[in-house]
């Protein structure tokens, strides 16, 4: 059982996380948990780091106090033992203080490697872990915590993305949370946070705690992981845009990934990696309403997963770039350049589209990298001969819709693109993987909603 941000948010939360783990520990269950950093940790562990580097070490102080703060709080709230209470505290402080030596020696160096930041980054879940062991070792129950370095994640030295070792990951987790659970003992452990075999603190991107979940329980054999979180599963739609969105009950392995990728943020993109291997099902539920059985994923495929298309989605804060020049035309290795370029500056591009003369390529890029990609390409590229133009749109979004069953049915683009058109909109990008998972196509911001509201009514949708 994972517990995400929101999960463990409060001390109120975080008995209500205790409750369901004890719960299902008295029915016999075998239960490894999995814990993210209380909400909006992470980000503020990332701010305190860059303002350190800029050498602002009375910062640090207040930074450490209002972590404290909030933690013994949720301590509080939680955990009503005086001596259970007392022995988390100290761990706190104690973890705090290391987080104050680590600010205080960047603030000196006055330099944040990808290295450094990624221990910042670690503290949160450091601190959330004990907080839930406290919580469910007053419960009764025999409990112990991890950092996930401790339990045996193993990665590879890309610091802020690293990616795991998996045999080696597997082996050393099976070998240290195995035992445990056989003794009836509740394994507590950091989500997030590996290290390199050299025992350097890593951690596996934002989200991250999703994947230490799925790996663990692939690596235990696990019956099922379920991703706790604060909404009911994934849905047709952003709620906040269709209010008749519907939760989907049941979704293919390669759909949700799909989901995680194009921006639902109902996980961790790689996440479904490795419980897909080993056809472990994943199920997205609710703390806050335990009763709905959330979204199962898995491989089985039911009469639910017979509708074509099953979710839409709207991703601003994108802009589109266009490439042009007939210098491009039959040259080898043209479209190779624009990508060495962005990709050496750093930028990805979620969105590709070319048509077969060749002249013109469009890419879509995170609309804060805009500015440096523009430059990067106008000083590699332009005068050159091969290119001949670059331009850009930011006020434009992305509309991606999702379906497993989209591939191989006839006639879902002109459907999709006939209801878009009759709504008004003008379709400026298009792009569709030879998966068939997935369509994605870019319109003028101000036209998202309603694209994506003609599109869920279309399809019927809150019918799911
Ligand atoms: N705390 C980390 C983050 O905010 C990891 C996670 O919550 O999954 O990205
Ligand atoms: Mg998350």
């Amino acid at each position: 059982m994972k517990f995400g941000g929101t999960s463990v948010a409060t001390g109120e939360n975080i008995r209500r996380v205790a409750n369901l783990v004890a719960e299902s520990a008295k029915q016999g269950n075998g239960v490894v948990v999995v814990v993210s950093a209380l909400n909006g940790t992470t980000d503020r562990l990332s701010e305190a780091a860059e303002k350190a580097k800029k050498g602002n070490d009375e910062y640090v102080q207040k930074f450490k106090k209002e972590l404290l703060e909030r933690h013994l709080t949720a301590t509080a709230k939680a955990i009503e033992s005086k001596q259970l209470r007392k022995e988390v505290e100290q761990m706190i402080e104690k973890t705090l203080d290391e987080l104050e030596k680590v600010l205080t020696g960047i603030s000196y160096i006055g330099e944040l490697t990808p290295k450094s930041k990624d221990y910042v980054l670690s503290f949160g879940e450091r601190l959330s872990a004990p907080i839930v062991w406290g919580t469910l070792r007053e419960r009764k129950l025999e409990a112990q915590w991890f950092t996930g370095k401790e339990a045996g994640i193993v990665t590879d030295s890309d610091f802020g993305e690293a990616s795991p070792l998996m045999n080696v990951t597997a082996h050393q987790l099976r070998e240290r949370i195995a035992p445990l659970l056989e003794k009836g003992v509740i394994p507590v452990v950091t989500g997030y946070i590996a290290a390199t075999q050299d025992g350097v603190v890593t951690t596996l991107g934002r989200g991250g705690s999703d994947f230490t979940a799925t790996l663990i329980g692939t690596a235990l054999a696990a019956d099922e992981v379920w991703i706790w979180t604060d909404v009911d599963g994934i849905m047709t739609a952003d709620p906040k845009i269709i209010l008749s969105a519907k939760m989907l009950p049941e979704l293919s392995y390669q759909e949700a990934t799909e989901m995680a990728i194009f921006g639902a943020k109902a996980m961790h993109p790689r996440a479904l990696e490795p419980v897909m291997k080993e056809n472990i099902p994943a199920r997205i539920r609710n703390v806050f309403n335990p009763e709905n059985p959330g979204t199962l994923i898995s491989n089985e495929q039911t009469a639910e997963q017979r509708d074509v298309v099953k979710a839409v989605a709207l991703i601003r804060d994108v802009a589109m770039i266009n490439v042009s020049g007939a210098g491009m035309v039959g040259a080898p290795g043209s479209y190779a350049k624009i990508f060495e370029v962005l990709g050496k500056n750093g930028i990805n591009v979620m969105m590709i589209s070319t048509a077969v003369s060749e002249a013109n390529i469009s890419l879509v890029i995170r609309r804060n990298m805009l500015g440096r990609a523009l430059s990067t390409l106008e000083i590699a590229l332009l005068g050159r001969g091969l290119v001949s133009d670059v331009t850009a749109e930011d006020d434009v979004c992305v509309v991606a819709v999702m379906g497993a069953n989209m591939k191989g049915t006839l006639g879902v683009a002109s459907r999709l693109f006939t209801t878009v058109a009759h709504a008004g909109i003008n379709i400026r990008m298009i792009a569709q993987g030879s998966s068939e998972l997935n369509i994605s196509f870019v319109v003028k911001e101000k036209d998202g909603e309603a694209a994506v509201r003609a599109i869920h009514e279309e399809f019927k949708l809150d019918n799911a």
